[in-house]
């Protein structure tokens, strides 16, 4: 008999790896793999490109009418890429400038409500990794597996540091390492779903895990979650 699909929401702060593991599960499991985050990425950086002052509410409603999010299935990267308004946007959303904004944009009550409303159709039908910072909390509180992930802030602001210095040589350590503490206090203290660890959620620190071990030990709390759910 075929396992039954479950939802897996992973949620933690900047750069905690959370993509790496969901992406790799996704694969394993055969299940779709959609970063929330890109979604509120591709959101401000629609802002950004049309001059919207997100702070004044009726724009920002108006705005919303006008996006349309999407996914498409990259197989060189093996991942579910944003598309707004039918254009990848997956290259351009992870610009610093996008970043710099994107918890503001985020915290917005239309933003979330817009954004929640695609992610919770997109799991209708479970067998689907989310990553985000309320996917535990908000948009799957009946998710079969929930993962808080952490890591010491200095591995994370290495490792975000690593991912953005390929693209662009001129950036500073200094520079992520403000970015990331902003963007966790913004997330963690705004009114709408802000940052929770779900009382429900497995803690996975990875600070000292390799991607091997990550990996087999959230398998082992698939397997106990998919039985649970046949049984
Ligand atoms: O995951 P990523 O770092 O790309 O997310 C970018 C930003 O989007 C976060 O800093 C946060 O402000 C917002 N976000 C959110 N809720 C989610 C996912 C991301 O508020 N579920």
């Amino acid at each position: 008999m075929a396992k039954p699909k479950i939802i897996i929401a992973i949620d933690g702060y900047s750069s905690c790896g959370k993509s790496t593991v969901a992406k790799e599960l996704a694969a394993l499991l055969g299940y779709n793999y959609i970063d929330s985050g890109a979604m509120y990425r591709a959101i401000t950086l629609y802002f950004l490109r049309n001059d919207i002052d997100y702070k004044n509410d009726a724009e920002v409603i108006n705005a919303l009418k006008d996006i349309h999010l999407s996914f498409a299935f990259n197989e060189v990267s093996g991942k579910s890429e944003i598309l707004l308004n039918d254009e990848n946007v997956e290259h351009y959303i992870r610009d610093m400038i996008v970043a710099e904004k994107v918890s503001e944009v985020a915290a917005i009550k239309e933003v979330r409500s817009f954004a929640t409303a695609q992610q919770q159709k997109l799991g209708s039908e479970r067998g689907i990794v989310m990553d985000g910072r309320d996917i535990g909390t908000t948009v799957f509180p009946d998710a079969e597996l929930k993962i808080f992930m952490t890591a010491s802030p200095e591995v994370r602001v290495k490792r975000r540091f690593q991912e953005l210095y390929a693209g662009n040589p001129n950036i500073t350590l200094e520079e992520v390492k403000h970015n990331l503490e902003l963007r966790d206090y913004i997330d963690s203290n705004r009114e709408e779903s802000p940052l929770r660890q779900a009382k429900d959620a497995v803690v996975l620190d990875n600070s000292h895990l390799t991607r091997e071990e990550q990996l087999a030990k959230v398998m082992g709390w698939v397997e106990e979650r998919a039985v649970a759910k046949a049984l």
